[in-house]
C-alpha cells in the first residue's frame, strides 16, 4: 500500500537520536550557513542566483526548529493529551524565514553572523517565495490561528492541501487583471519535510456492497474504487520563543502503483502509466474563488481528499496507541472545520468508524457529534456550498448513503420537535429537493457538530436570526461567537520594526504575547513628545510604502499626504466602487477649484478578483482608468494621487499596513462576516473609516466612537431600505453624486474604450443593487471630509492613531484562540521538556 512498506528489522539505536544542541550564536550560525551554501547546495562564486543564499539560511533555521519540533511531538505523544485538528482547504502562511527568526530569537545573531560574511539579511529574505495557499481572509485566519496555537503551547495540528500552484499572480495590463500561474515550488521548499511513511490511501468512485462481517452482522464496503495516495508534507509552526513547534500537515496527491492489468498486459504500458496523471491533478491548483461556491467536480475531490486523508491519519495515530477501543476517542480528539469546505468530514468520519472500524451507527454518531466543530465564515447565499446529489453518486457513493442515513435520522429528530411541520422538514433537510437535488454542506456541518460559531458578534447574531434560525431553535446551545483576531508577531513585531522598538522601550519585553498591554500606550497619547516619536515612525513606514508604490505602480506618493488604503479581495460587497466614487468626487472638486482646506490624499487600492468574476474585474479596470486620468492631470499635483498595487498578498500587506493612515472598511452592513485586514491596520496605528459591519463594530467599541470614522446604513437599515430603495432618486437629489455619475457616464475615464463601464454605472443605478452603493455615498463623503479635517490637525490625528494601537489588544489571535480553547477545544497547554 505505502511505497515505504519495508520496515527496519532492528530498530535504530537510541544513541542515534542523541543529537547535540545546535549553536545559536553568530559564529555558529554563520558556519552552518556557509556549509549549507557550499556543500549541501553545492554553490560557489559562479552562482549568482539569489535563491540559494536564501535556501542556505532557511536550512540553517530549519535545523534549529527540527530538534524543538521532535521534542514537541514527543511531549504530545507522551502526555496522551487531547488534541485539535484544524481542517482547512486554505492556509495563507506568508513567508516563513523572518517568522522563524523572530520566534527563535535569532535576529540579532543572524544579522551579525551574516554581516561578518558580507551578506545582507534583508535582501536575502526577499528571495523567499510568498506561499499563497489561500484566497484571502479565511486562509490567513487559519495561518494566524496556527501561530497563536504554537505560541500558547496548544496541541493543535493543521491539515491542508499542498497545492502545486497557489493563488495566481496578478499582473495589470492596460489596467486589467491578467492571471499568471504561481509555481511556488519550482525551486523546492526548504521548510517542508516529506513524510512518505505516513502515506494514506483515499477512495473515489466505485460502488457499495453489503456483506456479513465476521460477527455475522450486516456491513457495507466500498469497492471497485479508483484510489489516490495522499502523501503528507509537514511544515513547522514555531511558537514565540517557547520551544514549541507545531505541525501543519499538507497532503499531496500521488498515483497508486496498482496498474490496470488488462491494459498493461495488452501492451499499453505507457497508456496505463499516463492514466496515473489524473490522480495527481487533485492537488495541482488552488481554486481562486473567495466567498463564492464553485461547483466543479475537482473541487469536491479536493475536499474529500483532505477529509479522508486527515481523518485516516488521526485514526491511525489513535489505533497505534489505543487499538480498536474508541470509547474515549471523543474525549481526546476534536476537529475544527474552517467553513463548509471540509464539511464532508462529518460523513467520512462516520464511514471510517462504521465501515473500517466496525463501530455501530449509534456509537459512531455519538463520537462524530462530540468531535466535530464548525466555523461559518459568510452570510452571502452564493457562498453556501451545495453539491449535486448526482455528483456524490458518481464520486462518493458510500458517502452519499451515509448522508442519506444521517438525514433520515435527523429529520426524525425535527419531526419529534415540531410534529407535522412539513415545511420545516423541507427547509432543514440536508437534501435540497428540486430539478437537480443538492446536498447542503452547511447543514451537514451543523447537524454533525457540537459547536457552530460565527467570526464576529454581529455575524454570529445574524446567523442565529437568519441563515441558521431553524437550527438555532432546535439546538441553541450549539451556537456561539468567536471574534477573529490576527497574530501580533507577524502583524506588528515582524512587519513594523520601528513601532516594535518603541513598544519594547515603553512597555518592556514580550508585549506581543500579551497584547492587552498595549493599553499602556493610551496615557502616552497625551504626551506631545511621544506623539512626535510616533509620527516619525509612521513617516518612516510611509516612506517604505511609497517606495514600493513608486517602484511597482510608478506613482509618486508624497509623505505629507494622508495615505488612504483599501486592500482586500475585489468583491462588490466590499464596495471598492464606493471608494472610487469618492475619488472621482475629490477629482471633480479639484477640477472645479473647490480646494479650500484641502487635505492631500494618496489613495491606494489593491486586491485580486476571482478569474470568473466579471464585475470584479471591471472594477479593477475602472480603478486603474480613474487612477490614470487623475494622476496625469496637472491640476491634481500635490492634492490627489491614486494607485492600484498589483498582486496583493501577505508579504505586500506587511509593508502596506504599517504605512497606512486611513483604513477603508466600507462593506455594506451585514455582509462582511468579520474582516481581519481591519485589525492589522488598527494595530499599526491606522484610523478606520467604516460601516457598522463585521468586527468594525467591535473595533469601534474598543477604540471609542471619537477615534473611528463611522458612516452608512446599519445592517437593519439595509434590510428595511431594500423594499423601497431608489438609487436614481438619490443620485438626482445629491448634486455631488449626480456630477460624479455624470462624469463617469460621459466616458471621461474611458475615452477610447466606449461603453466599458456601463455595467458598473447600471449596477449603481439598479434598484435591486444588493450592495446599495448610492445609499451610503453622502454619508461616506461627509465622513471622509471629517477624516480629512482630523488629519489637518496633527495633535488630534496622532492621538487617534496611538489610541487605535493602544486598544487593539482584543484583536490578537491569542485572545481568539483562548476563546476557542475555553469554549470549544478545552485543551491543556503542553510544554516540551529537554
Ligand atoms: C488580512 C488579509 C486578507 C483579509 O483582508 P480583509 O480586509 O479582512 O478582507 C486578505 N488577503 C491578505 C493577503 C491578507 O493579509
Amino acid at each position: 500500500m505505502s511505497p515505504y512498506k519495508t520496515l527496519l528489522q532492528n530498530p535504530l539505536s537510541e544513541h542515534l537520536f542523541d543529537l547535540p544542541s545546535l549553536p545559536m550564536d553568530a559564529a555558529g550560525l554563520a558556519r552552518d550557513f556557509q556549509r549549507y551554501y557550499g556543500y549541501t547546495l553545492g554553490r560557489d562564486s559562479d552562482s549568482l542566483a539569489a535563491y540559494y543564499p536564501y535556501a542556505a539560511l532557511a536550512i540553517t533555521l530549519r535545523d534549529r526548529l527540527m530538534e524543538r519540533w521532535k521534542r514537541t511531538r514527543q511531549a504530545y505523544d507522551g502526555d496522551k493529551c487531547r488534541r485539535v485538528y484544524y481542517l482547512s482547504l486554505e492556509f495563507l502562511m506568508g513567508r516563513a524565514l523572518s517568522n522563524a527568526m523572530l520566534n527563535l530569537g535569532l535576529e540579532d545573531a543572524l544579522t551579525k553572523g551574516l554581516h561578518d560574511l558580507g551578506v545582507q539579511l534583508e535582501e536575502l529574505a526577499e528571495n523567499e517565495p510568498d506561499p499563497g495557499l489561500g484566497n484571502g481572509g479565511l486562509g490567513r485566519l487559519a495561518a494566524c490561528f496556527l501561530d497563536s496555537c504554537a505560541t500558547l503551547q496548544l496541541p493543535v495540528r493543521g491539515y491542508g492541501l499542498r497545492y502545486e500552484y497557489g493563488m495566481f499572480r496578478q499582473v495589470i495590463e492596460h489596467g486589467a487583471q491578467v492571471e499568471e500561474p504561481d509555481h511556488w515550488l519550482r525551486d523546492g521548499n526548504p521548510w517542508e519535510l516529506e513524510r512518505p511513511e505516513f502515506t494514506q490511501r483515499v477512495q473515489f468512485g466505485g460502488r457499495t456492497e453489503r456483506y456479513l462481517d465476521h460477527r455475522g452482522r450486516e456491513a457495507v464496503r466500498w469497492v471497485d474504487t479508483c484510489d489516490v495516495l495522499a502523501v503528507p508534507y509537514d511544515l513547522p509552526v514555531p511558537g514565540y520563543r517557547n520551544d514549541t513547534v507545531n505541525t501543519l500537515r499538507l497532503w499531496k496527491a500521488a498515483a497508486t502503483d496498482d496498474f490496470n492489468l488488462d491494459e498493461f498486459n495488452a501492451g499499453s504500458y505507457t497508456e496505463a502509466v499516463a492514466q496515473k496523471n489524473q490522480a495527481e491533478h487533485i492537488t495541482m491548483v488552488l481554486y481562486p474563488n473567495d466567498a463564492s461556491e464553485n461547483g466543479k467536480e475537482l473541487r469536491l475531490r479536493q475536499q474529500f481528499f483532505l477529509a479522508s486523508a486527515s481523518i485516516k491519519d488521526v485514526l491511525r495515530d489513535w489505533t497505534r496507541l489505543n487499538g480498536e477501543d474508541f470509547s474515549r476517542f471523543a474525549e481526546f480528539n476534536c476537529f475544527q472545520l474552517n467553513d463548509t469546505h471540509p464539511a464532508v468530514s462529518v460523513a467520512e468520519l462516520m464511514r471510517q468508524l462504521v465501515d473500517e472500524h466496525q463501530l455501530s451507527w449509534d456509537t459512531a454518531w455519538g463520537i462524530t457529534r462530540e468531535t466535530m466543530a464548525y466555523t461559518n465564515h459568510t452570510l452571502l447565499p452564493e457562498a453556501l456550498e451545495r453539491w449535486p446529489v448526482r455528483l456524490f453518486e458518481q464520486l462518493l457513493p458510500r458517502i452519499l448513503e451515509i448522508i442519506y442515513e444521517i438525514n433520515a435520522r435527523f429529520l426524525m429528530e425535527v419531526e419529534r420537535h415540531w410534529p407535522g411541520d412539513n415545511e420545516r422538514l423541507r427547509r432543514m433537510s440536508l437534501i435540497e429537493e428540486g430539478h437537480e437535488p443538492q446536498v447542503r454542506m452547511a447543514y451537514l456541518a451543523i447537524v454533525g457538530s457540537f459547536s457552530v460559531n460565527g467570526v464576529a458578534a454581529l455575524h454570529s447574531e445574524l446567523l442565529r436570526q437568519g441563515l441558521f434560525h431553524d437550527f438555532y431553535e432546535l439546538w441553541p446551545e450549539k451556537f456561539n461567537n468567536k471574534t477573529n483576531g490576527v497574530t501580533p508577531r507577524r502583524w506588528l513585531a515582524m512587519c513594523n520594526p520601528g513601532l516594535a522598538g518603541l513598544l519594547d522601550a515603553e512597555l518592556g519585553g514580550d508585549w506581543m504575547c500579551d497584547l492587552e498591554r498595549l493599553e499602556g500606550l493610551a496615557p502616552l497619547a497625551e504626551d506631545a513628545a511621544f506623539r512626535a516619536r510616533w509620527r516619525e515612525i509612521k513617516q518612516e513606514n510611509k516612506r517604505r510604502l511609497a517606495e514600493v508604490v513608486a517602484q511597482i505602480c510608478h506613482v509618486d506618493f508624497p509623505l505629507e499626504a494622508m495615505f488612504d488604503v483599501q486592500v482586500k479581495r475585489i468583491h462588490e460587497y466590499k464596495r471598492q466602487l464606493l471608494n472610487v466614487l469618492h475619488v472621482v468626487h475629490l477629482y471633480n472638486r479639484i477640477k472645479q477649484g473647490d480646494t479650500r482646506d484641502w487635505t492631500p490624499r494618496c489613495v491606494l487600492l489593491g486586491g485580486k478578483a476571482a478569474p470568473g468574476y466579471v464585475m470584479a474585474k471591471q472594477i479593477i479596470k475602472f480603478i486603474n482608468n480613474v487612477a490614470a486620468v487623475v494622476n496625469a492631470d496637472p491640476d491634481t499635483a500635490g492634492l490627489l494621487r491614486v494607485a492600484f498595487v498589483p498582486d496583493y498578498r501577505v508579504s505586500l500587506m506587511e509593508v502596506i499596513a504599517p504605512g497606512t493612515d486611513l483604513s477603508e472598511q466600507i462593506s455594506t452592513a451585514g455582509k462582511e462576516a468579520s474582516g481581519t485586514g481591519n485589525m492589522k491596520f488598527m494595530m499599526n496605528g491606522a484610523v478606520t473609516i467604516g460601516t457598522l459591519d463585521g468586527a468594525n463594530i467591535e473595533i469601534r467599541e474598543q477604540v471609542g466612537a471619537d477615534n473611528f470614522f463611522l458612516f452608512g446604513l446599519t445592517a437593519e437599515e439595509v434590510v428595511a431600505t431594500r423594499a423601497h430603495y431608489d438609487p436614481n432618486g438619490i443620485i438626482a437629489a445629491d448634486p455631488a453624486l449626480r456630477e460624479v455619475m455624470g462624469l463617469i457616464e460621459s466616458g471621461y475615464f474611458n475615452r477610447f474604450e466606449p461603453g466599458i463601464f456601463d455595467a458598473i454605472t447600471l449596477s449603481i443605478r439598479n434598484p435591486h443593487d444588493p450592495w446599495m452603493t448610492a445609499a451610503d455615498f453622502r454619508s461616506y463623503v461627509d465622513t471622509q471630509e471629517q477624516a480629512a479635517a482630523a488629519y489637518r490637525d496633527p495633535e488630534r490625528w496622532w492621538r487617534m492613531s496611538i489610541l487605535n494601537s493602544a486598544h487593539s489588544g482584543r484583536f490578537s489571535s491569542d485572545r481568539t484562540i483562548g476563546d476557542y480553547n475555553r469554549d470549544i477545544w478545552r485543551l491543556q497547554t503542553i510544554t516540551p521538556r529537554d
